[in-house]
């Protein structure tokens, strides 16, 4: 026989079922209540149902900084036939659930066997509700993911979907992870195979692992302003800032226009949750000659006294390719300073196409860096035997290739980090609810592109480009700074460049000598001036500013 008191739980439980579709709470109950038999309200009456539910773990920041958690809140529900005295029910209850009282009472006369009441109350209500004692009022635990910082780094961190599952960002990649194990009740079975009520046995949730990642919220916080300033001044149609430690490769701040808020991420087009600085590929314009140079450099296929020749354009192959001015007489550096594109070119040239193709796959573009972000593509960079006679022309000058922004980033932190390219770190370890370390990611260097010399030289040269170059805006004073402009052309339909599409970039890196952090500044179709030293060059500056000061 079932109790009456049982058979209304279920009637108005099975009615909250439609309302928490896909929940948690949905598959438990169904499981252990509605397709078993009497004897488990029994046992349910000791284990409530929300005593199951496994909580996410957390996301922290470098410092130890909230980025993500699970709150626990209340659904509180009402079964109207068994609400013996409406208002004064609503009497009691509208203050705890800072609900209008009028509205309350409406709904708990409603003729229907389940109302909700609220949703989304704060679990400290529970006790004061159990105090208060009102029958017929009922309420279940849930858990949301909370984002205190959001919308900061809603690109990296993602969101999670309905059913408590990570669909975008670290929350997807890492879901195995954050996601924990829910409890369960098991019975001993007698000899006929049916379960003994007294023989329970609760298994409790496991709380999910946590994430420590490389970010630093404050700095995330400097680059998202920056870079919100930047796509309002320049009407670009995508932005990219990311910041890194070129020593350890670890990522600091990344930040992605347009964006979105992870906490009401369906309010967004699925475009908006796009990460650019691993989904965006583009043509990397100018920021490789300091690789080309590099890798010619390694290769003594030039010396610091090397001179060349800028009339203001150069032929490759039937095709002329010019400079932004006529440079006339160059030393080597002066092809860096300056950004000539007929200087870099002859340097190329001497370095032949296989050795030009092999330092730059060394550096690692046209390959994944491999970071834990969905999506990331690998850009392109042709093998040799596939180039026309014209690309020994248009690769050292970031042209006939496409980089993301993030590996353009740690190719070259490479050179400033004394020619060692490391793996890109966003997560650093792994810790259990006690904040044990599960598995720790130490910073990993991938190879040793060129020497530590070349490295330095290059370094110095990517200076010079800051204190008398094409990267002047980039300056701040009191700090030594290195870095490198890019302007490359969009190509749009059938491979064309679109007039006026510009990609605008600066990659710098400060304090020199010894350089503690790395920024990239991507701006995708600036309007209005394009040149990556007068738009993508101050918004550097700005954050390096910051960062120092
Ligand atoms: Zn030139």
């Amino acid at each position: 026989m079932l109790s009456q008191s049982f058979i209304r739980r279920a009637a108005f439980l099975s009615s909250l079922l439609f309302f928490l579709l896909g929940g948690v709470v949905f598959r438990l109950f169904y499981l252990q209540i509605l397709n078993h038999h009497l004897y488990r309200e029994e046992v349910l009456r000791r284990f409530t149902l929300d005593e199951l539910l496994a909580l996410r773990g957390e996301i922290f920041d470098r410092n130890g900084e909230v980025l993500a958690k699970d709150v626990e809140v209340l659904t509180v529900y009402a079964c109207p036939r068994a609400v013996p005295d409406p208002s004064q029910a609503a009497a009691r209850l509208a203050p705890l659930l800072a609900e209008d009282e009028e509205r309350l009472r409406e709904r708990l006369s409603a003729h229907a066997s389940f109302v909700v009441l609220r949703a989304g109350v704060p679990s400290s209500v529970g006790n004061a509700l159990r105090e208060a004692r009102v029958d017929g009022v009922y309420w279940v635990r849930e858990t949301r993911r909370f984002y205190p910082k959001a919308p900061l780094l809603s690109a990296v961190l993602g969101f999670v979907g309905k059913d408590r599952k990570g669909l975008e960002g670290l929350e997807y990649v890492f879901d195995n992870l954050l996601r924990g194990k829910d409890g369960y009740v098991t019975f001993e079975r007698d000899a006929l195979g049916q379960e003994i009520p007294t023989t329970v046995t609760l298994h409790p949730p496991e709380k999910g692992k946590n994430l420590h990642l490389t970010i630093d919220a404050i700095i995330q916080f400097f680059v998202e302003e920056a870079l919100d300033r930047a796509m309002e001044r320049t009407k670009a149609k995508r932005g990219v800032i990311i910041v890194n430690d070129p020593k350890t490769g670890d990522i600091l701040a990344l930040a992605s226009r347009p964006s979105f808020d992870n906490r009401r991420f369906q309010e967004f087009p699925p475009e908006a949750w796009r990460n650019h600085a691993v989904n965006m590929v583009i043509e990397p314009g100018s920021t490789v000659k300091p690789l080309v140079l590099a890798a010619a450099l390694e290769e003594k296929v030039v010396t610091l006294g090397d001179t060349f020749y800028c009339s203001g354009a150069t032929r490759v192959h039937n095709h002329r390719i010019r400079c932004i001015k006529a440079h006339g007489q160059e030393k080597l550096e002066d092809v860096l300073i300056n950004s000539c594109n007929v200087g870099i070119i002859s340097v190329a040239q001497r370095l032949g196409k296989e050795k030009l193709y092999r330092y730059l796959r060394g550096f690692g573009l046209g390959e994944r860096t491999g970071v834990p972000l969905p999506g990331e593509e690998e850009g392109l960079l042709r093998q040799p035997e596939k180039w026309s006679l014209l690309s020994i022309g248009a690769i050292p000058i970031g042209q006939e290739m496409m980089v993301t922004p993030l590996q353009l980033l740690v190719a070259l932190s490479s050179i400033a980090n004394g020619g060692m390219l490391m793996r890109p770190r966003l997560v650093q370890r792994v810790t259990d609810a006690l904040g044990n370390t599960l598995e720790a990611f130490p910073p990993s260097p991938v190879r040793r592109v060129v020497s530590e010399k070349t490295a330095r030289l290059v370094l110095s040269m990517m200076e010079k480009v800051v204190t008398e170059g094409t990267g002047k805006k980039a300056q701040v004073v009191g700090y030594r700074i290195a870095g490198k402009t890019g302007t490359g052309q969009k190509a749009g339909q059938g491979g064309r460049y679109v007039p006026g599409a510009y990609y605008s970039s600066f990659a710098g890196f400060f304090p020199l000598p010894d350089p503690r952090f790395g920024v990239l500044v991507v701006l995708d179709e600036p309007q209005g001036e394009y040149y990556g030293g007068d738009i993508a060059a101050p918004v550097f500056q700005e954050v390096a500013e910051r960062i120092l000061r």
